[in-house]
């Protein structure tokens, strides 16, 4: 696969044969945009081939970034409490980004890695490896979580806010519901809020798993 002339792509270092464990070997390589440049390692999506939900998310963080593993941070521990809460088997559950590859910036003070929303061409060029993980999982059900994810497969136009928690009529070969991302839980101001947008995730999973 080769991308358009002059513009760079994650499709310029994709594998002759395709499988999930040739597309994940490949895209550790990928230099597709420049997001890669400052990053510990690509973090290709994580879980069965069996999985019946996908669940994208927008990019790695600081710990996914350390560890090369999807959702292992704090967002993902919050997604492994809706997934409990909401009776989804995470077995049942193939978890990836968008992006690959955690785009950072530092903190005015001190060491911490800042996360940054990857621009749009970035997106684009890092959606050969999601549209090729979707394509091999033909998963039932595709959970985005967050605008990134959503706006990606859905759109610009897409508002999470608006229609989250809803199955949404797509061209996506599965049923596709939009949800916050958990980190937005985790920036909540006060427990009290962190506690409501936690039970509304919760809802929105529920959604989700009376159709598994
Ligand atoms: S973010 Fe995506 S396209 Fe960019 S270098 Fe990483 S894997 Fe490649």
């Amino acid at each position: 696969m080769v991308s358009k002339e002059n513009e760079r792509s994650a499709a310029d270092f994709f594998p002759e044969d395709i499988n999930m464990s040739s597309l994940a070997d490949a895209a550790a390589s990928c230099e597709g945009c420049d997001i890669y440049k400052n990053a510990t390692q690509t973090v290709f999506g994580e879980g069965k081939t069996t999985a019946q939900i996908v669940f994208v998310g927008e990019q790695p963080g600081d710990q996914e970034d350390r560890s090369g593993r999807p959702f292992v941070g704090p967002a993902g521990r919050v997604l492994d409490e809706a997934l409990a809460a909401s009776g989804i088997d995470r077995d049942l559950a193939y978890v990836t980004n968008v992006v690959k590859h955690f785009k950072w910036k530092p903190a005015p003070r001190g060491k911490r890695r800042l996360h940054e929303r990857p621009r749009a061409s970035e997106v684009d060029a890092c959606r050969p490896w999601l549209d090729a993980e979707l394509l091999l999982l033909q998963p039932r059900v595709i959970v985005l979580l967050g605008a990134t994810a959503a706006q990606a497969l859905l759109g610009r136009q897409f508002r999470v806010t608006q229609q989250r928690g809803i199955w949404l009529e797509t061209e996506l070969n599965a049923k596709v519901l939009a949800t916050v991302h958990p980190s937005s839980i985790l920036r909540a101001p006060d427990e009290a809020s962190r506690e409501t947008q936690f039970a509304e995730f919760v809802r929105d999973l529920k959604v989700v798993a009376s159709e598994l």
